[in-house]
């Protein structure tokens, strides 16, 4: 049994990760073991917060652990909002406030081509190891759907006529950004 600390307060991104983890891993999270402090996200790459995230819980907790960040990058905006995703409209973190302010800046743009991208960041055994997954595709002219959260509502994935919030759970995970970054995660948990 692989016991891991999932460095993460948001409960959907939880219950997606634990649908595919296999069961000889537990994940704990983070009020399991007892962390309730905000976890510093400076770094201003997607990869450099998920290491400094994973660095804080083993670091003043002791625990091998993982941590994820995602960013939305939009082709025309320059990779914007990236790493700014989950504060794009400011502070209130809000994703309604995040969707309207993206869907204006492009209400004038044909090339809606986006993706979003997951790295994750494993401490284990002494080693920190990272894990990137990306998924491809198309922001929305309006907000369709109210499954998932943050931006789901806007985003496409190629080759599907559905957003994001407009699909199951499972499919979701299978073809989305967090679900191919945890698999390669779990693929190097099973050879451990
Ligand atoms: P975080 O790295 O998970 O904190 O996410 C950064 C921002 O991207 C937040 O605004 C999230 O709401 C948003 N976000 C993260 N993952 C997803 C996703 O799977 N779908 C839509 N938005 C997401």
């Amino acid at each position: 049994m692989i016991k891991l600390v999932f460095a993460t307060n948001n409960l959907n991104k939880l219950k997606e990760v634990q649908a595919l983890i296999p069961k000889h891993i537990k994940l704990l999270s983070l009020k399991d073991i007892g962390c309730f402090e905000d976890i510093p996200e400076t770094q201003n790459t997607i990869e450099g917060n998920a290491i400094q995230k994973a660095n804080y819980i083993k670091t003043h907790y002791g625990y091998d652990c993982f941590a994820d960040d995602t960013g939305l990058e939009v082709e025309i905006l320059n990779g914007e909002p990236g790493v700014y995703s989950a504060r794009y409209a400011g502070k209130q973190r809000d994703a309604n406030d995040n969707m309207d302010k993206l869907l204006f800046k492009l209400k004038d743009k044909t090339n809606r081509k986006a993706q979003f991208k997951t790295v994750i960041a494993l401490h284990l055994g002494g080693e920190l190891k990272t894990f990137t997954g990306i998924c491809k595709g198309k922001i929305t002219y309006t907000i369709q759907g109210t499954k998932g959260f943050g931006y789901d509502p806007i985003f496409k994935p190629n080759n599907y006529n559905q957003t994001f919030a407009e699909m199951d759970l499972s499919l979701k995970n299978k073809i989305g950004h967090r679900g191919k970054a945890v698999s390669q995660l779990v693929q190097f948990l099973k050879i451990k």
